[in-house]
């Protein structure tokens, strides 16, 4: 009787009954999506999504345990049967019908997304675009998935190359790009033939929810798009359901570095295949042969969009002895002018808050670490009066190797400016980093420009240029900034197996 009452519910309608004012009923869902369906946690456990810029609570969330992630499995496995036989031309028909469907929703997506994660509205449209367009990206690619026929020195036998799905991946996202990072993965894995488990971060889980309501609008078939959310607190036991299960062959994860080694270790014990998205510390290079304007704009659009949240927003400027001085007063004056702090859906803003309260906390310790060291605040410096998850925009000068917030990843809206000397010296700071994720730098001397490229420990590098993410382009980092690479026409070998068949007796 009591194992009878703690089974998974399937609910009878998915609609919520009352939605969060201002936001998307038909989009808004609260409880997992399993096998096709709305489905309750077995113990009726919720947890509470928060709107960053006010406190208030938007809803609460079925939270879900190791039962719920278990159902999940075993409908990705089911659905991993047939899903793997359906024609590439077929599984791209759906793929790009959930894109469209996308664009058409996108500004109530875009309304979720503001609303759980703070980033200004234009911003999360600009999210949904981006999002949306891995899903159109990977319905082309998946009509392109070739083997090969290779020579072989023996005249009886040929052989074949075939690349076939891996099979069952897990998928666990962050909150900075509460949509863009789903849609990254599981466009690649579902146009290569696998099905997916979604574990959306705590703080967002809404936009992956309104993702299976389309999905299924879509007519992706039952179990091959799941979302199990989660707690906080919950999130250590769901990961390891997740990803020690003996049906998972395949973890892809996106987050920071300390989570990526604990769900490597799970990956290491059953040798399940891994791509690892993890934390950066971007340096952004102003040489003295730059145009400073230019590196000015790159600068802002670099370190302050998302309000410092991304993985690939400039952790440290390194600017030149001889522009050091017109930089820090220009992009001063630029921060000044161009960013408006305040409530993601207001007209006008271009900075939202930050996460949550601890987010805020780190940005004040990086700054008072980086102050009692002697660097000069030229801009921000403190939290916002706007309330207490709103966090300045600031510039600091005079900035050592020393200090916190060069030897570790901020995630807010903090940039500070180290002065150098010569190439050899900014590229040895550049390059201490144990992560390797983007990098960035200025220069008009072209042999400058392709010794720097090589010699920068990144996984992606902008020449002046400080945004650089498409989908058409290969997503990723060296070091401890992860391993595989998504987007970009080599996004889709991450979720293929490579199969040798071998012809004899020709
Ligand atoms: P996080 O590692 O704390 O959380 C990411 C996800 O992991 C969340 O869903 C969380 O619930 C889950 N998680 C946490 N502990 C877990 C456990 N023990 N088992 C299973 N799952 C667990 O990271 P965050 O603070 O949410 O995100 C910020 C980090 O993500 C930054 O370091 C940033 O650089 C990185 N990031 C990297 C990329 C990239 O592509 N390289 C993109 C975005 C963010």
């Amino acid at each position: 009787m009591f194992a009878r009452l703690l089974l998974p519910r399937i609910l009878p309608s998915h609609k919520l009954s009352s939605c969060p004012q201002g936001l998307p009923a038909s989009l808004v869902r609260s409880s997992a999506y399993v096998g096709g369906s709305w489905l309750r946690s077995s113990d009726s456990a919720s947890f509470p999504v928060l709107d960053p810029a006010t406190g208030a609570e938007l809803l609460q969330v079925d939270d879900c345990g190791p039962r719920e992630c278990r159902e999940a499995l075993k409908a990705a496995a089911a659905a991993f049967q047939t899903w793997r036989e359906v024609p590439a031309k077929e599984r791209s028909a759906l793929l790009r019908k959930w894109y469209e469907l996308m664009i058409q929703n996108k500004e109530d997506l875009a309304k979720i997304i503001t609303a759980e994660n703070g980033k200004p509205m234009k911003e999360a449209v600009g999210e949904i675009v981006y999002a949306a367009n891995f899903l159109e990206w990977f319905s082309e690619e998946a009509r392109r998935i070739y083997g090969d026929v290779l020579s072989v020195p023996m005249k009886d036998r040929r052989a074949l190359v075939l690349k076939q799905p891996v099979g069952v991946v897990t998928i666990i996202t962050p909150w900075n790009f509460p949509s863009a990072m789903i849609t990254r993965k599981v466009g690649a894995a579902l146009a290569a033939g696998c099905t997916v488990i979604v574990k959306p971060a705590e703080d967002t889980p809404l936009s992956a929810l309104a993702l299976a309501e389309l999905a299924h609008q879509a007519g992706i078939p039952a179990g091959v798009y799941n979302v199990v959310p989660c707690s906080r607190e919950k999130a250590p036991a769901v990961g390891k359901a997740l990803c020690t299960d003996p049906l998972v062959a395949k973890i892809s994860f996106t987050g920071s570095t300390a989570t990526g080694k604990i769900l490597l270790r799970y990956a290491a014990d059953s040798v399940k295949r891994v791509s690892m998205e993890l934390g950066g510390h971007a340096p952004f290079i102003v040489f003295d042969s730059a145009n400073v304007d230019q590196a000015v704009a790159g600068a802002l659009a670099s370190k302050f969009r998302n309000s410092g949240q991304t993985c690939v927003c400039t952790n440290k400027f390194l600017v030149q002895e001889g522009i050091h001085d017109i930089f820090v007063q220009k992009l001063s004056e630029l921060i000044k002018k161009e960013l408006h702090v305040g409530n993601g859906f207001e007209e006008g803003v271009t900075q939202g808050p930050l996460i949550n309260e601890k987010a805020v906390q780190k940005v004040e310790q990086h700054v008072g670490d980086a102050v009692s060291q002697g660097a000069r605040i030229e801009t921000g410096g403190k939290r916002h009066d706007l309330g207490k998850n709103f966090y300045e925009p600031t510039l600091l000068s005079n900035v050592t190797t020393n200090m916190l917030c060069i030897q570790e990843e901020t995630f807010g809206p903090l940039a500070p400016v180290i002065k150098f000397n010569t190439e050899e010296e900014a590229v040895a700071i550049a390059n201490s980093a144990n992560v390797g994720l983007a990098g960035y730098f200025y220069s008009q001397d072209p042999a400058q420009i392709w010794r720097v490229a090589e010699r920068l420990e990144v996984g992606m590098v902008g020449v002046n240029e400080g945004l650089i993410s498409a989908v058409e382009c290969p997503f990723g980092g060296v070091k401890q900034s992860g391993l595989g690479r998504e987007g970009s026409k080599y996004g889709i070998d991450e979720y293929l197996d490579i199969k040798y068949v071998c012809f004899g007796g020709l």
